[in-house]
Parts: C-alpha cells; structure tokens; sequence
C-alpha cells in the first residue's frame, strides 16, 4: 500500500440548474517522499483533486488513504499552500506563523523552533519582526511555505504558488522550494499548468485533459530533461 492511495474518485459539483463532473474515475498512488506535479489546463479538475485530498471536499464516489487510513476531513498530517499568501496585514511575519500553529494547537517550544530554523533557511530571520506589506510578493510567498511547513505535515498540496510571481522570483523560488522538500524529505503534490515547472520540480507528472475521462494520464520526467 502508497503512502497516498486515490481510489476510483469521481466528483461532481451540483447547483439547481446543473450539474459539472469535474473528475471521473481517478485512481493514483503516491510513495513517501515523492515530488509530484498535477499539470493540466484550467478547469481540469486540479484543484477539485487537491482538495478532496486535503479533506476539504468530500468526493461524491470512492475516497482516499493516506498512509493506510481514509481521509474524511482536513487533518494535521496535510499542509495546504495556495496560490495567494492570506497573511493577516496587521501581524507580524513571526505572528503569522504562530497563528498558524495556534489553531491547529501545535504551539510549543519544538514547533516554534523549527518555525526559526526554516526562516533561516528560507533567508527570512531578518525580517520576522516586520509586517507582510513590507515584503516583496517573492517573500510572502516564502512565509506562507513557512507557514505551512511549521506544522510539520507529511504531505504538501501546493496550489499553483508561483503563479503569481514574476519570472526570475519564480524561479528562485521553485528551486528555493525543492530543496528545502527534499532535505525534509517530504511527500508533495504541486499543481501547476506550467511544463517547465511541472518538469523542474518533479520525479514524476500526472497530466490532466479537459476530457473527464481521460483525466489521469501519467508520464514520467525523462531524466534528460532534468
Ligand atoms: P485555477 O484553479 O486553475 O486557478 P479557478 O479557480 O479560477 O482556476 O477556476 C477554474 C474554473 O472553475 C473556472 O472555469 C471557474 O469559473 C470555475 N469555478 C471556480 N469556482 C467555481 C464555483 N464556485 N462555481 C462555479 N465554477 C467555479
Ligand atoms: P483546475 O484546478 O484544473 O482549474 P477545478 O478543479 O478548479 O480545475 O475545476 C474543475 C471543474 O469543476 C471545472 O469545470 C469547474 O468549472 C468546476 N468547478 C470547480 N469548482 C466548482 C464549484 N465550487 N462549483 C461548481 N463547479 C466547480
């Protein structure tokens, strides 16, 4: 058994006059400590998959295992990073992520260590005390990964988190992120509709199509494009 098991999910979207299946039939495993990348144009069902793997959304047929157990709602072992940073203005880089920590009451002396381990890491000890307005769109990104990974979660759904940025913060980033992944050895699913980034950050990519049933093509990066 993967560490994360999608099982035959399909999902829908019901409103009065309509109905959008947006996944058919989708089965995928994923080992421990693989990068993963869901490619695919807008409106594939990327996000829908994400999350239903967060726990977020239920999937209206089959479910999912993470490390052997059915995921039936959002859970401490998943961390989600989202295209925007949602930084509280008002707070302090350091606050931010505290607040964090606090909500999902894993505030102590462990996690707030690890919180000024990966600020370091993440070139940010600077500027903790500062306030997410003075920062660059690059850096608030770089705090909302903080942020997510100060929790320590085993899984990673990155939604888009580049997408925002321009070019050269993108790819300082992308590649800022990688290897602070792979140090943690952390599993991590990124959704993207980016091939360059798809083929920089992954072992392996899921392609999405716009047709339902086709929606879990697999290929994997050929070495030489790395
Ligand atoms: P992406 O996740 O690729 O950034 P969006 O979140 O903008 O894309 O949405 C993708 C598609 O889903 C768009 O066609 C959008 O209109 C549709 N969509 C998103 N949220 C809803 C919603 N609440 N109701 C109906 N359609 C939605
Ligand atoms: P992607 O992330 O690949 O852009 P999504 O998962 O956002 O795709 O969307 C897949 C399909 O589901 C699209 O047709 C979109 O319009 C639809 N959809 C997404 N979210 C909603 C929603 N909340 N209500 C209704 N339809 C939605």
């Amino acid at each position: 058994m993967s560490f994360l098991e999608i099982q035959d999910v399909t999902h829908s979207y019901f409103s009065k006059q309509s109905k959008t299946t947006a996944l058919i039939d989708v089965s995928l495993s994923i080992q421990e400590g693989e990068f993963i990348s869901f490619l695919g144009p807008s409106g594939c069902g990327k996000t829908t998959l994400l999350s239903i793997i967060s726990g977020l959304i239920e999937p209206t047929i089959g479910h999912v295992l993470l490390e052997n157990e059915k995921v039936t709602g959002t859970n401490k072992k998943t961390g989600y990073m989202l295209q925007q940073d949602y930084l509280f203005p008002w707070k302090t880089i350091e606050e931010n992520i505290f607040i964090g920590l606090k909500l999902t009451k894993q505030l102590n002396e462990k996690t707030k260590q690890n919180t000024i381990t990966l600020l370091e890491k993440m070139g940010l000890k600077n500027v903790s005390k500062q306030f997410p307005s003075q920062l660059s769109g690059g850096m608030r990104q770089r705090v909302a990964l903080v942020r997510t990974l100060a929790t320590n979660p085993k899984l990673l759904l990155l939604d888009e988190p580049f997408s925002a940025l321009d070019f050269q913060t993108k790819l300082k980033l992308e590649d800022l992120v990688f290897s602070t992944l792979k140090q943690f050895q952390k599993t991590a699913i990124l959704v993207t509709h980016d091939i360059g980034e798809a083929i920089a950050m992954s072992d392996r990519i899921y392609l999405f199509t716009n047709r339902p049933g086709t929606v879990h093509r697999v290929f994997h990066v050929p070495d030489e494009l790395r």
